[in-house]
């Protein structure tokens, strides 16, 4: 029996659904229950401050089943142990064994187990009582299932050079980047509601933001084959999946490695065509990388969501400068311009970094003027989080964390008035919903998404009214009215379906 945890950003919740599926193929089961579990795994993230520490309160709770529980091998895997390889094993010693984000095939040998050389089922759906947990929020150096070819972009290899992806700083951390990419053929567990699903199609960043240590802990930038990501979007709507949501450090990117042209409008396209599914959308887009072509593959197909995540972390053209982003509010609006233009009523969401080291009160004044402005329909801030490793580890002038918190108050309350406005031109529109299920909060209430919510992300739909319907069944689509606006959530009365 194993019991698994999933932990950070749903690039991790992928590598975990591998791992999951590559465990299920050799015969493994898995629970939800920790307590019952003999093996445990934890797959960590290690992108920030807090994510570390939730890693490892999450690692130490979970080798306290080795004393009270059936427990008796512990396993940390993911971006974690790409950092802190050594010192994991060293500071916690009921952890057994690591497996790095570029070795998701090797937790089958920590787990001590064999592959197995049946056919893989690709995919098995999690539920009931044979869930793992997840908690939510790759590919191998020598892996059985390494089937990609890997290839990598100039611009990649330029940065190698100049030490974007170096690791000598990093005590214990493996020499070698990660090259890993799953495949359609890889075994998948999919923990996701049985309508949506994510594909990663790209691993690993080649850009050089200087607050950020993914390319270390990830490795360069690699695609997956246009034709495996294709395939596995097939076998995902033939087994019930009607959501699918791209992702990758950048999607933007994608393809340029595999020698394509504007590829993610592409892969778009092709995806776009496959028959029942409903929705389609990717994450994130680079700013500066948004062609005309993309923009007009979203607009032309009615199943691509008119949804972009487009994080620019931050407006002032100082601050941006020195996060080895580049941009400023000009060339920010004009991007976001030619978006509204090109995709009529499309909802953007960004987020920003606050405290960056430097960043004065005037820089602060131009990003808030900048949301303003802009009016984005969604809105994430984080906190600078100072890595060490990355480039901005070594800058002067770190702003003191009192301010830090007090500016990322000043924007979510700055975003609250603008999304609450937006949210009332919302009341009266007819949308469709993807039912999610009963509200955690109140039975009164259901829970759904449009497809300007993307999973777990976004704010919520309420439904309040089943209008003629007796009752609404989770994972389905229906027609609605929206009824009422709060800051973030609207109110919804189903007209008819499901869909
Ligand atoms: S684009 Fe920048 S912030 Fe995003 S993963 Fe790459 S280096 Fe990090």
């Amino acid at each position: 029996m194993v019991g698994f945890i999933s932990l950070g950003c749903p690039k991790n919740l992928v590598d975990s659904e591998v791992m999951m599926g590559l465990l299920d193929h050799a015969g493994a089961r898995l629970t939800s229950h920790p307590e019952e579990a003999e093996i445990l795994i934890v797959n960590t993230c290690s992108f920030i401050d807090t994510a570390k520490q939730e890693s490892i309160d999450t690692i130490l709770e979970m080798a306290g089943h080795k004393v009270t529980g059936k427990a008796r091998k512990l396993i940390v895997a993911g971006c974690l142990v790409e950092r802190y390889r050594d010192e994991i094993r060293k500071s916690i010693p009921e952890v057994d064994a690591v497996v790095g984000t570029g070795e998701l095939d090797a937790i089958l040998e920590a787990a001590g187990l064999a592959a197995s050389a049946a056919a893989p089922s690709h995919f098995n759906i999690l539920s009931g009582s044979h869930a793992a947990e997840v908690r939510p929020g790759q590919e191998s150096r020598s892996g059985a299932h390494k089937s990609e070819s890997i290839t990598s972009r100039a611009e990649g290899d330029h940065r190698e050079q100049q030490g974007r992806f170096c690791r000598d700083d990093w005590q214990g951390a493996a020499h070698l980047l990660p090259t890993y990419l799953y495949d359609e053929n890889t075994p998948r567990f999919l923990t996701t509601p049985k309508s949506s699903a994510y594909i990663k199609i790209a691993e690993g960043c080649d850009h050089p933001c200087s607050f950020c240590v993914i390319p270390n802990l990830r490795g360069k930038f690699r695609s997956r084959r246009f034709e495996s990501v294709v395939a596995e979007a097939e076998q995902l709507v033939a087994r019930g999946v009607r959501e699918i949501t791209l992702i990758g450090q950048d999607t933007t990117c994608y393809g340029e490695d595999l020698g394509m042209k504007d590829g993610l409008a592409q892969l778009l396209d092709a995806l776009a065509q496959i028959e029942g599914l409903r929705w389609l959308r990717f994450l994130y887009a680079y700013p500066n990388r948004i062609t005309n072509n993309l923009l007009a593959t979203i607009a032309r197909h009615d199943n691509i969501c008119k949804y972009l995540d487009l994080p620019l972390q931050h407006a002032a053209p100082d601050v941006l400068k020195r996060m080895k982003r580049g941009g400023s509010p000009e060339i920010f609006f004009k991007t976001l311009e030619k978006v509204r233009a090109a995709v009529p009523g499309v909802v953007l969401r960004t987020s920003f970094i606050v405290g960056f080291p430097g960043e004065s009160p005037s820089d602060f004044e131009i990003l808030q003027e900048f949301i303003r402005e802009a009016k984005f329909d969604w809105l994430g801030v984080f906190n600078y989080s100072d890595e060490e490793g990355s480039g901005a580890f070594s800058l002067d002038q770190k702003i003191q964390k009192r301010t830090i918190e007090s500016r990322k108050r000043k924007l979510m309350k700055l975003q609250q008035s603008i999304s609450k406005r937006a949210k009332q031109q919302w009341v009266g529109r007819e949308l469709v919903l993807l039912a999610e299920g009963e509200s955690e909060e109140t039975p009164l209430l259901w829970e759904a998404r449009t497809q300007f919510h993307a999973p777990e992300i976004d704010g919520k739909v309420y439904i309040n009214d089943f209008g003629e319907l007796p009752s609404l069944e989770p994972n389905r689509f229906y027609r609605a009215q929206i009824t009422e606006a709060h800051d973030y959530d609207v109110v919804a009365r189903i007209l008819d379906g499901p869909l």
